[in-house]
């Protein structure tokens, strides 16, 4: 559940619109960018949690023996 707001800073000209990964609404000026999911822009940290729960459920079938998850500091 971590992860940061980051702004769209894109000039006037730019015309590509970004759209969530997840739900694939249109992001306008900010997105969420979560740890866990690099170069996916969702649109609120609430939609990535969403994915993360899903993925979490649909990992019970295959992986035996994932990796664990090391945790510096914080
Ligand atoms: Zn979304």
């Amino acid at each position: 559940m971590s992860g940061r707001t980051v702004l769209v800073e894109a000039p006037w000209y730019e015309t590509r619109i970004m759209n969530c990964s997840f739900c694939g609404i249109m992001i306008a000026r900010q997105y969420w960018q979560d740890d866990q999911f690099e170069g996916e822009r969702f649109c609120t940290e609430a939609c990535a949690d969403v994915k993360r729960r899903l993925e979490r459920d649909g990992q019970r079938t295959g992986q035996r023996s994932a990796p664990a998850k090391r945790r510096a500091g914080g």
